[in-house]
């Protein structure tokens, strides 16, 4: 007879004993029985004796019923980084847990179909010029020394240039019989970069990893891994809890995309997860972007990580043109979503049989319904968010739950019948174009367009064999592919992100404009780029249109130094839900009196009504906590207590290293 410490998937902070008769390992998933319910938990301990069981809160102790991973698929090397993640993310060990291996991941029927398999070719990739070479054995360098730190950040790296340093890596260490781990953000995991791998190791020694993955693949591909068949696995964020046999290095592409913050608890960051991974298993890290975050650049001049830069000469499109094109007077005067300037250069480049991307961050027809006769913005019920009209189903969506209503023919507080629909969306965006181009074949691409799993690969294949003209889009057009016909890129709005209550706002803009004026003019032609914007003087735009990185991020963090954010501060944001506004407030009061009782040292931001006020029905309230680095461990401590305290634990969220402001 085994003692067990089992985690279960619930916000409780303890873990729970267990007894065993049959043979149960650590990190294996067990099936117990928990109150009146049946639950999946997790082996954090196996014990011979029950002397020890410190905070463990236990009365009767039951057996397990079922043991579902007879050999376990969560390493030492994975137990390990759950403990991390607990401390750091202030979680329950179930929420860490669960989130590194889903409770219904089940095993697979077994059905072998027999796949075409595509070997590995013996022809070399592209040719990297010295300062990819030297990037590429200096991080080789570091993982045969055992250098510290062997972490990197790739700064400035074209495409082709990045996978060709990802791929050499890989050999480099599939040679070593170690393993590769390449992170992308969910909706970057193009076929190209997949194909490219494929090609170069063979179809059977690369996985795939992302959410529209089937169980039964993912189970296959955690089979593959943890017997090292797999030489590379590319994956989006939770990947990188992939049971690695032997795990070499970890590539976080695109470092600057917020996709790699989980949104719900345990609120982990894909991108802290891989380091603290490096650390355990001895691999090499390596942050790649064009735009990393500040966060990085900062800690990359502090010596944490390796900077490696590399000058972007294999194409002209430093060369682009940019211009900023001031909107104030046109949408004041005329609500004009074009300026003349943007419009003649369309023109132009349809004439010649050229390419044009416009990018507007917003999608739908309209983003503002207004009741004419009492002025009032119709809002979804649940949410404090404005609903947006969308033109193709007719009807009105809230952005923030997904709820959509049918267009409502009277307003809901005056019973007025008219409705004027403010503002510009995709769709309205497609619709004008057409009017005006009638000629150009023109393709929308928003995440109301492309739903299902290759809708997005199809669209982008048909606008690289040039069967559209221009392409209109959300950020989703900035991701992953290259289209060389592309010469003009119009910005619609850039000023949008920049209103939002967040102070990462600037870098937000600056990043998302660098990745979409990128598009334009790769292959050595001369591109042109528009930003329409309200805000024609703020410095995130100016300093895009100069394409001065550095400028920008010494004035940026001038202010986060000035204003105490990160990378000077850390952060703790905690959000308190509640179905009734008053007591919701009285009880943040309160929670915020006890946090500056204990932790006097910490600056507080609110208890104040969030941004998105109302969600889903529920009243949100939310403050951020900023305090020195050096006291981490201590208001991490007392934050894990108050979670655990019963008058806080039901309604608040804890999200450390906050991304979401909102
Ligand atoms: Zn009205
Ligand atoms: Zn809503």
């Amino acid at each position: 007879l085994k003692y067990l410490r089992v985690a279960i998937p619930a916000p409780v902070f303890t873990t729970f004993v267990y007894s065993s008769t049959k043979p149960v390992s650590k990190g294996a998933r067990v099936r117990v029985p928990f109150g009146k319910t049946r639950r999946t938990g997790y082996v954090t301990a196996v014990l011979d004796r029950l002397t020890e069981t410190g905070g463990d809160a236990y009365g009767k102790i039951k057996e397990v019923e079922e043991v579902i991973d007879e050999e376990p698929l969560l390493t030492d090397g994975l137990c390990r980084l759950a403990d991390e993640m607990i401390f750091h993310y202030i979680s329950a060990p179930g929420e860490v847990y669960s989130a590194m291996l889903p409770p219904r991941l089940t095993y697979p029927k077994i059905k072998r179909k027999r796949k075409k398999e595509t070997k590995p070719s013996s022809e070399t990739g592209f040719l990297m010029n010295s300062a990819q070479e030297d990037a590429f054995q200096r991080i080789i360098r570091a993982d045969e020394e055992g250098a510290f730190p062997s972490k990197f950040l790739l700064h400035g790296v074209n495409a082709s240039g990045k996978t060709e340093i990802y791929l050499r890596l890989s050999s480099y260490l599939a040679e070593k019989n170690r393993q590769t781990l390449i992170l992308l953000p969910e909706i970057a995991i193009t076929v190209q970069m997949i194909d490219m791998f494929i090609k170069r190791f063979g179809s059977s020694s690369v996985g795939v990893w992302h959410s529209r993955i089937s169980n039964g693949k993912k189970m296959e591909n955690i089979r593959k891994i943890k017997n090292g068949d797999l030489k590379v696995l590319i994956g989006s964020r939770s990947a990188v809890f992939a049971p690695f046999k032997s795990l070499g290095g970890i590539v976080v592409d695109e470092e600057h995309d917020h996709s790699y913050k989980e949104g719900n608890s345990p609120f982990y960051d894909a991108r802290w997860v891989s380091e603290k991974r490096g650390e355990i298993e001895n691999a090499v890290v390596v942050y790649s972007s064009a735009t990393p975050t500040l966060e990085t650049m900062y800690r990359s001049k502090r010596k944490e990580i390796n900077y490696l830069k590399i000058p972007q000469k294999v194409f002209k499109s430093d060369e682009t043109k940019v211009r900023i094109v001031d909107m104030n007077h046109s949408v004041k005067f005329k609500g004009a979503i074009f300026s003349t300037r943007l419009l003649r250069s369309i023109e132009q480049a349809l004439s010649v049989n050229k390419q044009i991307i416009i990018y507007i961050n917003r999608r739908g027809y309209a983003p503002a319904v207004i009741c004419r006769e009492c002025g009032e913005n119709i809002k979804c019920s649940d949410c404090s968010s404005s609903l947006v009209y969308h033109r193709n189903s007719g009807k009105l969506s809230c952005h923030l739950c997904g709820s959509s209503f049918k267009n409502p023919g009277k307003c809901i507080y005056c019973k007025g019948e008219v409705f004027a629909y403010r503002g510009a969306g995709t769709e309205r965006v497609k619709k004008a174009l057409e009017k005006l181009f009638p000629d150009a074949n023109i393709c929308r691409m928003d995440s109301d367009s492309v739903r299902k799993k290759d809708d997005a690969r199809r669209v982008f294949e048909k606008f690289r064999n040039h069967k559209y003209d221009i392409l209109v889009g959300t950020a989703l057009v900035t991701k992953g592919w290259d289209f060389p016909e592309v010469e003009l890129v119009g910005v619609l709005q850039a000023e949008s992100a920049l209103t939002m209550p967040d102070f990462r706002a600037a870098e937000k803009t600056f990043s998302s404009l660098k990745q979409v004026t990128g598009r334009s003019g790769r292959f050595g032609r001369h591109g042109e780029v528009f930003i329409q914007t309200l805000t024609p003087g703020h410095y995130a735009i100016r300093y895009m249109a100069e394409r001065d990185y550095e400028s920008f991020y010494e004035k940026e963090l001038e202010i986060r130094k000035e204003c105490f954010y990160p990378p000077y501060c850390k952060l703790v944001k905690i959000v308190g839900e509640g179905r009734t506004e008053n007591n919701l407030e009285s009880r943040m009061r309160l929670c915020a009196q006890y946090i500056k009782k204990k932790l006097p040292f910490t600056e507080f931001l609110g208890p104040s009504k969030a941004h998105r006020g109302r969600l889903r029905g529920k009243y949100r309230w939310q403050m951020l906590l900023k305090y020195r680095e050096g006291k981490d461990v201590e208001v991490k401590e007392m934050l894990r207590k108050m979670r655990a305290d019963e008058r806080f634990a039901k309604y608040l969220k804890i999200d450390a290293d906050p991304v979401e402001m909102l």
